[in-house]
């Protein structure tokens, strides 16, 4: 079994590669839920959501978050009548959020939820959210703290980074299945997402740091910062907020406790020349993933990676 830890668009984008060249029940996707909210009474999750629309191949190309050919009429009618709409939701995610929300009503939990969607929507893969208690992202600015989509989508993450905390982490356990995944895992992948609000929060939730940095399995990360810049979004502003450098040493040192491989794009092979001094091996390959078939590659080289490492072992 092949474990990823991912948040959303880049990372979602990687699990469809995966998908297509292992069996779906080899794959377990470990997923932030720091993002979440409560939009109109619905719970939302977006990047559990767009997890499961890319594994569903309902995941729009364009954008990289919500469904293909969705429509946003919805917003366009609260808009009109000057009611908050700045969280974009399209009318099938709606559906998803709608569904969801009932669900934890009923007394199930994030987990148990997010397997009836995942099945409903026919994904055979399993997707966890980190954990089934409430952990939030708040982003510190100088006019005050915001949630992450207020930080993110509403304000376009323009504001000034002072600091960012995850609420409840601490009291959060795992969701079941996590730490099993990751101690029974053949590779982990952590996906090139951003370090700070995707994969921070994971490592938040007590146990999970310390079940990677306890696994014999082979960790390989893929770096979200490519040519010295995040490919999109404020993983930049977010990173440097946490005093680290906004390069493929900056993610290095982010997952250096429990790392054995960093893939990094071609281009920032000479940034990553000094990591071998942290006992980082490093690969170098294309990781932009615009096509399909550029999804499909990286997720093989994941794989050639762990292949390599393994033979180096047995050696
Ligand atoms: P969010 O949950 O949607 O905010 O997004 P993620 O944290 O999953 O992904 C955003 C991060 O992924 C950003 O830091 C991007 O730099 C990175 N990213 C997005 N697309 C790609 C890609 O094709 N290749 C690589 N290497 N990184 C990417």
């Amino acid at each position: 079994m092949i474990v990823v830890l991912t948040g959303g668009t880049g990372g979602a984008k990687l699990v469809e590669g995966l998908a297509q060249i292992l069996p779906a029940r080899e794959l377990t996707v470990v997923v932030n839920t720091g993002d979440d909210l409560e939009w109109w009474g619905l719970h939302v999750s977006p990047d559990v959501d767009s997890v499961t629309y890319a594994l569903a191949g309902l995941l729009s190309t364009d954008r990289g978050w919500g469904g293909e050919g969705d429509t946003f009429d919805c917003l366009g009618v609260l808009r009109r009548v000057g009611r908050p709409a700045w969280f974009c939701s399209g009318a099938r995610d709606l559906a998803t959020h709608l569904i969801r929300t009932e669900l934890l009503k009923a007394g199930k939990s994030l987990a148990e939820a997010t397997e009836e969607i995942v099945r409903k929507f026919g994904v055979v893969a399993t997707i966890l959210p980190m954990t089934n208690e409430r952990v939030e992202t708040r982003i510190e600015t100088p006019d005050g703290e915001l949630g992450f989509q207020e930080y993110f989508v509403r304000e376009r993450w323009q504001p000034e980074v002072r600091g960012v905390r995850f609420v409840g982490a601490q009291e959060a356990k795992p969701a079941p299945g996590v730490l099993e995944a990751i101690r029974d895992a053949e590779a982990i992948i952590i996906a090139p997402s951003n370090p700070v609000t995707s994969i921070g929060p994971i490592l938040a939730v007590p146990g999970i740091r310390e079940a990677l940095r306890n696994s014999e399995t082979a960790i390989a990360a893929i770096s979200p910062i490519v040519g010295g810049a995040p490919v999109s979004g404020p993983a930049g502003a977010l990173m440097s907020a946490q005093g680290l450098p906004v390069s493929v040493a900056g993610i290095a040192q982010s997952y250096g406790d429990f790392l054995n491989t960093l893939i990094v794009d071609s281009r920032d092979a000479a940034a990553a020349v000094d990591l071998h001094s942290l006992g980082i091996e490093v690969h170098c390959t294309n990781t932009i993933m615009k096509s399909a078939a550029d999804k499909v590659e990286l997720a093989r080289t994941c794989l050639r990676v762990f292949a390599g490492a393994r033979s180096a072992q047995s050696a």
